[in-house]
Order: structure tokens, then C-alpha cells, then sequence
């Protein structure tokens, strides 16, 4: 049965009623399930309400009159300690699910500055990061076909003013998947390059490359290897060589980056982000549930991970200032 996909609508008369928005947000587990006994006087129990004293929204509070026991409604979730609405977050994050040019985001959501949409959708791309670490998943194994090759990511050829360097770049694909790594490496040397591909693909795999020296060790540490020299053919006639799939991969990856150039120590979250968009988001009956299925394991409120303890403490001195976007949250 074809899914019905949450299209733009169906997001805009959710957002219509804050509450209807709260209670779908909570039974998606977006948002913590605060009700029950209170736990400061054992007495009252907690219920719900809007606040419209606070930027946050609503709270739940206890109904014992003596008792001042109150939790914000988005504690420890993805839209705690921000300044914008929980619709408009909603919103972004649909927005840069599905990819909108940024000046159209920038006019709809009425944003004055553009830290806010940067920080939002760099967010969005550590939610990314957090799935695939925790994933961690290794690709190749036994008689599986890997491509592997390195690519220099950022260097331009008609450049004018500033000397553009770029960084390299190291990366695998299976043949028959999608399942893929790339990392940015510090040099090219054998060593260097021996030990992330170790660290991201099983033994026993088939590794395809071009002639390069620095793979020569690879029968040694327990791959197969097959070669194609490039400057001859594109498949090696004897072996079937070949590594098309992952000279693609480059184009496409490439293609996805920000057009005018990418903070060095970005390349990774973008790597990450190119990955999980090709492998669960664009194959998903409905990318938008999925990502938020995926915000959801690094901001459960109700279990508030390592990761979201590891921000507050960094934000534990300037607890209440306001950040460059003039969101609370970082
Ligand atoms: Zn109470």
C-alpha cells in the first residue's frame, strides 16, 4: 500500500493549531510526555497548557495551587531553547529535508539574518553526523566489490583572489549498494590511507582501484585487489577493473556542495549528509517522517542522549545569551 507522502499542506495545517501541533509532535515523540504525578510535591498531577508569558510555548504545570512545578513542553527536544516557534522550526527542518533554495526559506519564514537558517541546517546535518556514528557501519566483506579512490575536494581551477586550497579526499562504494564511506584525509600517503580504509571496509573484500603505489600493500592486509590503469582503459580487459562508480560518486558529491565554497572542517557533515540523503532519504516513502524519526534518536526527551548533555555543558556559562542567530539553541 502506497504511503501517503507529508507534503508541504499537510506540514502548513498542522502548523495552523500550536496545540494540534503539540500533541502530534508528542505522540511522535518529538516532544516529552510530561503528564502523570508531580514529582516535586506527590500530589498534583501535570497537565499541559499554553504560556504565552515564555518564547517556548507550552508548559506543563501542576495542578496542585501551592506547587510551582513547571517543565517546559520542549525540554531536551529538538526545538528546546530556541527563539522561533516550534512551527517554524517544523518548517525549516522540512525545508532543508526536501532541499528549498535558501532565499526562498530566508522570505517565507520571515528570518532577518541568515545565521539562523545556517545554524538551522547545520542542525540538521549534525543530526546527520550523529546517525551515521552511531551507525558506524563498515562496508565490503568477503568476495563484495569495493571502489575506492581519492578525489581533491575544493580546489578551484579558474579561482580569482584568494588561493583556494581544497582538501583531499578519501572514499569507497560497494558496486552492488550504495553503501559508501568518504573521509577528508590529512595526507595521501600509503600510511595515511591504508588506515581509513582498514577502519571502513571488511577484509576479504575486492578492492578496486587505479594503479596507484600507495594500495600496494593491499593483498597483505587481506584484500583482493584488482587494477585499471587509468591512463590506458577505463576497465582493465584482463580483470574487469574498474572504478566508474565511485568517479560518479565524486561528480554527484561535488555537484551537492555549497556553490560558493565550504568551510574546511565542514567537508565531513557534508559527506555525511550527501550519504544519508542517498541512502535513507531519497529512497523514503516519506523523507520528512524519516528525518524526524532521525532527530528523534539524538533528541529523545524523554531519555535526553550524550550528545544533547555534551551542548548544555558548552552552553552552561552563557546559559541565557543569546547566540549569533539569536537562538538560545546551539
Ligand atoms: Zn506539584
Amino acid at each position: 500500500m502506497a504511503v501517503r507522502r507529508m507534503v508541504y499542506d499537510d506540514l502548513y495545517e498542522l502548523c495552523r493549531d500550536e496545540r494540534k501541533l503539540m500533541d502530534w509532535l508528542e505522540a511522535f515523540g518529538l516532544i516529552g510526555d510530561f503528564s502523570g504525578k508531580c514529582v516535586k510535591c506527590e500530589s498534583g498531577s501535570m497537565g499541559k497548557r499554553k504560556d504565552s508569558s515564555r518564547s517556548e510555548g507550552y508548559v506543563w504545570r501542576c495542578s496542585n495551587k501551592k506547587c510551582n512545578q513547571k517543565i517546559v513542553a520542549r525540554r531536551d527536544s529538538w526545538f528546546f531553547r530556541s527563539h522561533l516557534s516550534v512551527s517554524e522550526i517544523m518548517k525549516l527542518t522540512f525545508y532543508w529535508v526536501y532541499q528549498v533554495r535558501e532565499n526562498f526559506v530566508k522570505v517565507q519564514l520571515r528570518l532577518g539574518s541568515d545565521h539562523t537558517l545556517v545554524d538551522w541546517f547545520n542542525y540538521c546535518r549534525d543530526v546527520c553526523l550523529f546517525v551515521m556514528e552511531e551507525e558506524n557501519e563498515m562496508i565490503g566483506g568477503p568476495g563484495i566489490e569495493v571502489e575506492i579512490d581519492e578525489s581533491k575536494f575544493g580546489k578551484r581551477k579558474f579561482h580569482r583572489g584568494r588561493r583556494v586550497d581544497g582538501v583531499w579526499v578519501f572514499g569507497g562504494i560497494e558496486k552492488e549498494s550504495n553503501r559508501m564511506f568518504l573521509e577528508v584525509v590529512e595526507k595521501r600517503d600509503a600510511d595515511t590511507l591504508l588506515s581509513v580504509l582498514r577502519k571502513w571496509v571488511r577484509p576479504g573484500s575486492v578492492i578496486h582501484s587505479d594503479c596507484w603505489k600507495a594500495y600496494s600493500r593491499l593483498n597483505e592486509m587481506g584484500y583482493e585487489h584488482v587494477t585499471v590503469n587509468h591512463s590506458k582503459e577505463f576497465v582493465n580487459a584482463e580483470n574487469g577493473a574498474c572504478t566508474n562508480k565511485i568517479e560518479s560518486t565524486w561528480r554527484a558529491v561535488k555537484a551537492s556542495l555549497p556553490r560558493y565554497g565550504t568551510a574546511k572542517g565542514l567537508y565531513d557533515s557534508y559527506f555525511v549528509e550527501y550519504i544519508v540523503r542517498k541512502k535513507y532519504l531519497r529512497c523514503s516513502d516519506d523523507p520528512f517522517l524519516t528525518f524526524l524519526t532521525f532527530i528523534r534518536r539524538v533528541f529523545d526527551p524523554q531519555k535526553p542522549h550524550e550528545y544533547f548533555k555534551i551542548i548544555e555543558t558548552e552552553n552552561k556559562e552563557n546559559d541565557d545569551e543569546f547566540n549569533s542567530s539569536g537562538d538560545l539553541f546551539l
